[in-house]
């Protein structure tokens, strides 16, 4: 099935130049050409796109599909058959915002790539880590100070994230999490806001555990992504070998930044989640200690962008949502971005920027000759207009892998 995209604006995932109307050729799932006249192909479905333009699919890089509610100490306990149910809407609705890749943050796992990739769920694609690693005590210990430790042999594992403590612990568990597929292994290194007991400044794991997580993943020519919301912290990290640097919302000294960028690592900032929790009302029901810590990342966080932009540190882009009400806000993280950024740079980093650190910038991001038919129609130009994305209906087609996924013109 040969499927024609003619007479679009093509921003083809790197460009800032969107040239004169293109023809898109798809094919057997992946674009066939790119070309300047019109092809004439016999048996050829065509979609007339009317000068509108076209572009890559959203890559969200640091996405939740274990989501359902901000109480994630209640949601990282619950059934996993329950959870599943609510991955597979969460990830269709994420799709159906123009997401055609995410890059789970934790939870999500053979089992829901396996259900994607046969068709029995309808999702993005998925790079999963499996659950998260954290450190007793630390973001992914979803105990409170109050609950003892019954029998002290076992520490915390729930759907989302599991305590490993010590080089040798650390090792065994990120080889488990590889020998299930995972595409990069989560670790939480600094504090966070929605765990009970760990102070946002907190340093979490030691050197020699991180250093084996990252020698593990590169057995296999994986990653570590961390969590980390310090500056000390995402410096620790560059040091250390980590190649995604989660949130980094406290990033503020440029001897950071540059140390970052010279390691070749990337920084993922999550503008919704901060949006959501702070004046969405997400966070309204938030215990103190948690409100606390929202506030002080705050303010940080476009700082922290800007820093990590004029030392030339290559920039994903996340998310990082929870709860069905907050959900539609993943859209909204580009024209967040856009405050302090380019467009052209975030939409980059949308497409391009975010494939090459998911480690698939052959297979999507870019609008080329082989790439995967990830492709968004959008009824507005999106370098002069990032928040079209919010609207889904402003997206009239959307392609994933060669199928349809929707098409109203
Ligand atoms: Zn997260």
């Amino acid at each position: 099935m040969i499927i024609v995209f003619s007479d679009a604006r093509v921003f083809d995932g790197h460009c800032a130049e969107i040239g004169d109307p293109r023809h898109v050729v798809v094919e057997d799932g992946r674009i066939r050409e790119v070309a300047t006249t019109r092809p004439t192909l016999s048996g050829a479905l065509e979609i007339p796109c009317g000068q509108r333009y076209l572009m890559p699919g959203l890559i969200d890089a640091h996405f939740h599909a274990c989501s359902p509610s901000w109480d994630i100490r209640s949601a990282d306990r619950m059934p996993a058959s329950l959870m599943a149910c609510h991955a597979s809407r969460i990830l269709a609705d994420a799709l159906d915002r123009g997401f055609t890749t995410v890059r789970d943050a934790a939870g999500a796992d053979v089992g829901l790539a396996r259900a994607l990739e046969s068709g029995l769920i309808q999702g993005p694609r998925l790079r999963y880590c499996g659950r998260a690693l954290s450190q007793t005590g630390g973001h992914g210990d979803m105990r409170s100070a109050e609950e003892g430790e019954p029998c002290g042999c076992h520490g915390y594992g729930g759907l989302l994230s599991r305590t490993v403590d010590g080089p040798d612990e650390l090792r065994r568990a990120v080889r488990e999490e590889l020998r299930q597929g995972a595409h990069q292994i989560k670790l939480f290194v600094s504090g966070g806001v929605l765990s009970p007991t760990d102070p946002l400044r907190m340093r979490q794991f030691s050197d020699e555990e991180v250093r084996v997580a990252v020698e593990e993943a590169a057995s296999r020519e994986r990653y570590v992504m961390a969590h980390c919301h310090t500056d000390k912290g995402a410096a620790r990290c560059a040091a250390l070998g980590v190649r995604s640097i989660e949130h980094g919302t406290l990033i503020e000294r440029d001897e950071t930044a540059r140390s970052i960028a010279a390691a070749g690592a990337f920084v993922v900032p999550t503008l919704s989640v901060i949006d959501a929790l702070g004046k969405s009302g997400g966070g309204k029901g938030l215990p103190h200690a948690m409100r606390e810590k929202l506030d002080s990342v705050g303010d940080g966080a476009f700082r922290a962008i800007e820093v990590c932009r004029r030392n030339g540190v290559k920039l994903g882009l996340g998310t990082d949502l929870f709860d069905y009400a907050s959900h539609p806000l993943q859209s909204g993280e580009l024209e967040l971005r856009g405050r302090v950024e380019a467009p052209i740079d975030v939409l980059r980093s949308a497409t391009s920027v975010n494939a090459e650190l998911l480690q698939i910038e052959d297979e999507v991001g870019r609008i080329a000759p082989g790439m995967r038919a990830d492709l968004l129609v959008l009824d507005f130009d999106p370098l002069r207009e990032l928040s079209g994305f919010r609207d889904k209906t402003r997206i009239p087609v959307l392609m994933q892998g060669g199928r349809i996924v929707r098409n109203t013109l």
